[in-house]
């Protein structure tokens, strides 16, 4: 017997039946909202040069230190799968030269995403990013609109309980005052952090502010506030930031100790973050923020911008748990009583396929009580028997699979019924 191959561990198949389909709900939600905002999708490879995002991610970050799927071609390049999606949108901007041609840019990805992370719910080794970049703008009106798109997709894919929390990193002028006093603080109580927080407080202190572990959190939440540190500009931008979402009737609240996994976050940054424990841990739907001076360190023109990166994993967990169905069943299944009216079924099927309904029927033919059961399972609306009488007389009895009398049809008007039948689901 030859032996099985399975998947790749923390790397899942989406079926149809349920899961799929809830995909697609997001997918055309997604596609259609930011067409709404004006965002055009980009597309970019999956791999890129490792480089990108040691330089952009940073060096310190658990992405590029302990995630990434790197490794060499057969020309010797260091490549890596890409863990997220800033970087490589960042990189084509600067090749294309995109800011000579539109002095504001607004992108969309959608695609998937690879971290070699530790498994559990919602989290996976390929998982899906939904995101978006603004380009061009520092007004905090690009972070409200980016804001905005977010809360209006929650809405439209009606998941209420998604709460954004907010909050601003400052910038040149002044985190590096309150980075120094937050370090400070942090060595005096550096016997009380977690072994991980031992290790960033040298390499990336400001993670050691969202570190899970109870000690940690006791610690952070004596440290030193940043908004007590900030510079005017920046505190300028973080009330403007509040009060247009307050315009757009957006509720959020300030979280001071939100920071970001990512080093190029400058200003505004935020995270969705759901209730519901189907999510477990990893309830963060959605994280972003303004990164004011990546497009230039990776050496481009000087270009403010602003972003988010979504889960899809785990917004599809949130979506399902809600027990809605997102399937299309056909709204009429045909079936066959013999050779004889199996041609006119198929050239029936067809017609009414190509005016735009859902039909389906069964390959394999079979008894009618077979094909019948077959209607049943993929959860027809209508079910229809096709024989010698019906073709001769030209009508037939739908049946109605939910229960009910069966209604008399004209074959030649079955379009007409399924329209008029559409308008009463
Ligand atoms: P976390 O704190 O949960 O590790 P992160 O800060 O690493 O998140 P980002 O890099 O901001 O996450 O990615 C944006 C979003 O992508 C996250 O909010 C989450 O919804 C999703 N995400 C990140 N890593 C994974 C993963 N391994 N599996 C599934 N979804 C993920
Ligand atoms: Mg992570």
């Amino acid at each position: 017997m030859s032996q099985k191959i399975s998947g790749v561990k923390g790397m899942n198949d989406v079926l149809p039946g349920g899961e799929v389909e809830a995909w697609q709900f997001v997918e055309r939600t997604a596609r259609e909202l930011f067409q709404r905002y004006g965002y055009g999708e980009l597309r970019t490879p999956a791999v890129e040069d490792t480089a990108l995002f040691i330089r952009s991610v940073g060096e310190d970050t658990d992405i590029v230190g302990k995630e990434m799927y790197t490794f060499e071609d057969k020309g010797g390049r260091s490549l890596s799968l890409r863990p997220e999606g800033t970087a490589p949108a960042v990189r084509a901007f600067i090749e294309h030269a995109v800011s000579n041609q539109e002095p504001v840019t607004r992108w969309f990805y959608l695609g998937p995403m690879f971290r070699y992370e530790r498994m559990k719910t919602g989290r996976y080794r390929q998982f899906s990013q939904l995101g978006c970049e603004a380009y061009g703008s520092r007004d905090p009106a690009q972070d409200v609109e980016v804001l905005d798109f977010l809360w209006q997709f929650l809405g439209a894919l009606g998941l209420s309980g998604v709460r954004l929390h907010l909050n601003t990193l400052g910038d040149d002028a002044c985190r590096p005052a309150w980075q120094a006093s937050l370090v400070a603080h942090l060595r005096g109580q550096q016997g009380t952090l977690c072994a991980d927080c031992q290790r960033r407080l040298e390499t990336n202190p400001l993670r050691v502010l969202d570190c899970k572990s109870e000690q940690c959190q006791s610690v952070a939440r004596a440290a030193p506030d940043i908004h007590g540190a900030l510079c005017n500009g920046c505190r300028a931008h973080f009330e403007d930031v509040k009060r247009l979402l307050g315009a757009l009737s957006i509720p959020f609240e300030v979280d001071p100790r939100l920071v970001r996994g990512l080093d190029y976050y400058t200003r505004t940054t935020f995270e969705f973050i759901a209730s519901d424990p189907v999510l477990g841990t990893a309830s963060t739907v959605a994280g972003g923020g303004r990164y004011d001076k990546l497009v230039k360190s990776l050496g481009g023109p000087d270009t403010p911008a602003v972003g988010f990166g979504l889960g899809l994993e785990r917004l599809v967990l949130l979506l399902r748990a809600t027990g809605r169905q997102f399937t299309a069943p056909p709204e009429l299944f045909v079936a066959w009583m013999d050779d004889a009216s199996r041609t006119e079924a198929l050239v029936r099927i067809s017609a009414l396929r190509r005016a735009g309904f859902r039909v389906e029927f069964d390959p394999r033919g079979g008894s009618l009580k077979s094909q019948m059961k077959r209607a049943d399972k993929v959860g027809a609306r209508f079910a229809l028997v096709l024989g010698d009488a019906e073709l001769k007389s030209g009508e037939a009895q739908l049946k109605q699979m939910a229960g009910g009398e069966p209604v008399p049809v004209k074959l030649a008007g079955l379009g007409e019924f399924l329209s008029a039948a559409r308008a009463t689901t």
